[in-house]
């Protein structure tokens, strides 16, 4: 007799909180194990003399991988996606593949430090060029794409101030000129924003942040509008070697399942902590998409279903109540990571983006005084009461 349970892949078109909790789920036909099995094996054997299975060698691809590939690529809209070690190696990933020494690749002067970083040390190895740019800055937009660039990197809501650019518009003037846009959705999730539907090419996640959500594991992941684009980069991933292990696969899919409901809960939380701050004395000026006053607030209604669960803020004072105050926290755990069910608290200058120079953190508007906080799981009025008392020992 059929059995009554189908898998994704067979069933209707599910909705996001559907596909995140049901993805890879009846996928195993061997014992009917609805919590699909990890496959640790790293070669597979062939049918007979030169007939591969859909499987052949680990590094290109595995079973548990691709079901959190495919599980990501339905929830962001895409026709594919490749799971990577991390965040940084899906970014640099799709930086080898499309990019050679006289191309130009366009990126926020506030994105992640760390895809600073990347970009940054490789043009200066000669790899290609890189144009940092303000993209919020209509002019200074349209001069760094009369560059003609080959890549253009949004990163929306920015890293960490939370700045808000329109997708949609970079992507039709980077098409304009011939350019392919990669939007890194790490801090939206597919939950709350669907860079492709807004006209990007290729979506990148830190995974290791919200879609994992407990801080246990690194992957980083890459969904695709286009097949053939998707095809080429895999081409390249089993060349350099990108892969995740099964057993991440296997941990970051279980994340998965409760992307949805985490998600929805910790921008709840997030919204009244945002509150809360805004009102305080000993705070100078809180970030959050849903301030009116935050750079792009009302681009945020438009392309994001929610304005998410990470925040920042500058202290009032000087540099003496910076430690004092992180010192104080008791729940706020001083550690540089997003998107886990437990709340995080973080100093860019000394953490995130140390990596860029002072001056570099000044034209992206990062001062010393800024604090990045995560919002996690936990009773919202714990978190409202530790940051009272803390606030109240600087
Ligand atoms: N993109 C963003 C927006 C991030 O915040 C991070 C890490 O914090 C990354 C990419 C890199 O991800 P990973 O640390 O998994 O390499």
């Amino acid at each position: 007799m059929a059995s009554n349970s189908k898998n994704l892949s067979q069933g209707a078109n599910f909705s996001q909180g559907t596909i995140a909790v049901r993805g890879g789920l009846n996928t195993d036909d061997q014992f009917g194990s609805v919590v699909p099995v990890i496959t640790p094996s790293t070669c597979y054997r062939y049918e007979e003399f030169a007939t591969p299975r859909k499987f052949d060698y680990g590094r290109k691809s595995n079973p548990s991988r691709r079901l959190v590939e495919e599980t990501v690529a339905k929830l962001e809209g895409g026709v594919d996606a490749i799971l990577t070690n991390c965040g940084m190696s899906a970014i640099h990933l799709v930086s080898v593949a499309l990019l050679g020494p006289n191309d130009v690749v366009v990126a926020p002067h506030d994105c992640y430090g760390g895809s600073y970083r990347l970009f940054n040390s490789l043009s200066q190895k000669g790899y290609f060029k890189t144009k940092f740019v303000d993209q919020s800055d209509p002019a200074a937009l349209k001069e760094a794409l009369s560059l003609k660039p080959k890549l253009v990197l949004v990163e929306s809501p920015s890293n960490p101030l939370l700045r808000v650019v329109d997708i949609a518009e970079i992507a039709r003037q980077a098409h304009a000129v011939g350019a392919l846009v990669l939007v890194d959705n790490t801090f939206m999730t597919p939950i709350l924003q669907k860079p492709l539907e807004l006209g990007a090419d290729i979506v990148s996640h830190s995974g290791t942040k919200f879609l994992n959500g407990h801080s246990d594991l690194l992957a980083g992941i890459l969904v695709f509008k286009d097949q053939q684009l998707a095809t080429d980069v895999l081409w390249w991933a089993n060349n350099i070697g990108t892969s995740t292990s099964s057993f991440d696969s296997y941990l970051l899919l279980r994340g998965l399942r409760t992307l949805a409901a985490r998600v929805r809960l910790q921008q709840e939380n997030a919204q009244k902590v945002v509150e809360y701050l805004t009102n305080h004395p000993k705070i100078a000026k809180v970030f959050h998409p849903s301030i009116p006053t935050n750079l792009g607030h009302d681009i945020a209604k438009k392309q994001q279903k929610g304005f998410g669960s990470l925040l920042s803020f500058e202290l009032v004072g000087d540099a003496d109540v910076m430690p004092k105050f992180l010192q104080a926290l008791n729940i706020f755990t001083l550690a540089q990571s997003l998107g886990g069910v437990e709340s995080l608290i973080c100093h860019p200058a000394t953490m995130t983006h140390s990596g860029i120079s002072a001056e570099a953190r000044k034209t992206a508007g990062i001062s010393d005084q800024l604090l990045r906080i995560s919002i996690g799981l936990e009773d919202i009025n714990d978190l409202l009461g530790d940051l009272e008392q803390a606030l109240a020992q600087i």
